[in-house]
């Protein structure tokens, strides 16, 4: 059996810390070559001296001797900044990219780690929010090359495995609905910080649980899935079921559907896009059906929550709204963590830059770099 060589982007994150979690049950198929964090230097070196990869990263350089003095072995060579996790994402040693980098700092790599034709295990949806009209030529409705972590995908992938592109109707996203699905719009001006952070079923980065309070995530997911398997958006709509045990669902053209169901456990998305497409032993409690079970769904309210329509219309608008959307998302995210904007400014923010930045100029990486950059100002001064 031979071993897949992996770079873990974000390894001290949340997902990054499951895949090292994947990685140490599965020790002939998996082997770490490098990991890289941002800050977190403390909990980066523990990973070093326990993994001992070729190479580590760490892309706040004020951190870099911290870190070096904390490693206790010489078998790994520490990198400084993010030209080294550029640089890492291709290098030839590398097999498999997880990148599980938080927001448009992901693009890049997953651009030139695909283009070195290295694997992409992708939990950065904002690589494909931002940038899936660049990424096209890489993906073509073959999976086996950037394969998506984001449970709801990894979903999809599951069912459509087996069947042809052309017999597919209907993509339908799962949402848990978030921590406010029962509020009243009254009670969602007074949000703190530490109502959002509290998400009823899944255990995640402070961004993406934000971006799931205000349904954001939801419409990026729905962007996200438009760019992997290729469908119209409007043929891909989203669903709340709180209970979040369907994960996704397919609706083919002769009206079957197919879903995929599980507990909450995001190490099942981690492992299914390093086995594609093997399934591999994963030590997991798996849902018990002598005990009565509910199921409910109910559609998403996009009047509690407008950020989902603002991904849904950004898409339709297509060039750049999606890069405004999220780069503007990302700031107001940040700014409501910090305590400066109430929740309900989150999408009043991301509104008024998708009105106000409009670029028409033909997409390429240095015109979204800018726009990108455009939208971050813009969403701090507001
Ligand atoms: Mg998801």
């Amino acid at each position: 059996m031979k071993t897949q060589k992996i770079l873990i982007l974000g390894s001290t994150g949340s997902i990054g810390q499951q895949t090292l979690d994947i990685v140490r049950s599965q020790p002939d198929r998996l082997s770490v070559y490098a990991i890289t964090g941002r800050s977190s230097w403390k909990l980066l070196a523990d990973q070093i001296n326990e993994f001992r990869p070729a190479y580590a990263a760490i892309s706040d350089s004020s951190h870099y001797h911290d870190l070096k003095s904390a490693v206790s072995h010489e078998d790994t060579k520490i990198l400084a900044g993010d030209e080294a996790i550029l640089e890492l994402s291709g290098h030839p040693e590398v097999d498999t990219v997880v990148n599980s980098l938080v927001g448009f700092s992901g693009f890049q790599p997953t651009v030139r780690a695909l283009s070195f034709h290295k694997k992409v295990a992708l939990a950065n949806k904002e690589s494909l929010v931002v940038g899936g009209e660049l990424l096209k030529p890489y993906l073509n409705g073959n999976y086996d090359r950037l394969i998506p972590i984001d449970s709801e995908h990894s979903a999809i992938l599951q069912c459509l495995t087996g069947e042809r592109p052309e017999d597919i109707a209907e993509l339908i996203i799962t949402a848990s609905g978030g921590p406010f699905r029962t509020w009243t719009r009254q009670q969602l001006e007074s949000v703190t910080v530490k109502d959002a952070l509290n998400h009823p079923n899944w255990d995640m980065g402070s961004k993406i649980t934000v971006d799931s309070a205000t349904m954001m995530n939801k419409g990026l997911e729905l962007i996200e899935a438009h760019w992997l398997f290729g469908l119209p958006i409007d043929h891909i709509t989203a669903v709340v079921h709180p209970q979040s045990i369907i994960h996704s669902m397919v609706l083919f053209h002769d009206g079957s559907m197919k879903a995929q169901l599980g507990l909450p456990d995001m190490r099942l998305p981690i492992q299914y896009a390093l086995s594609y497409p093997e399934r591999w032993k994963l030590s997991s409690k798996t849902i018990d059906w002598s005990v009565v079970r509910e199921f409910n769904f109910e559609p998403v309210d996009t009047e509690r929550f407008p950020c989902y329509d603002l991904a849904v219309e950004a898409i339709r608008d297509g060039g750049y709204a999606p890069a405004v959307l999220n780069a503007s998302n990302e700031i107001a995210v940040e700014r409501f963590l910090k305590e400066e904007i109430p929740y309900i400014r989150i999408s009043e923010i991301v509104a008024n830059c998708l009105s106000q930045i409009r670029p028409t100029d033909s997409l390429t990486l240095d015109s979204l770099k800018a726009v990108d950059h455009e939208a971050r100002l813009k969403a701090q001064a507001l």
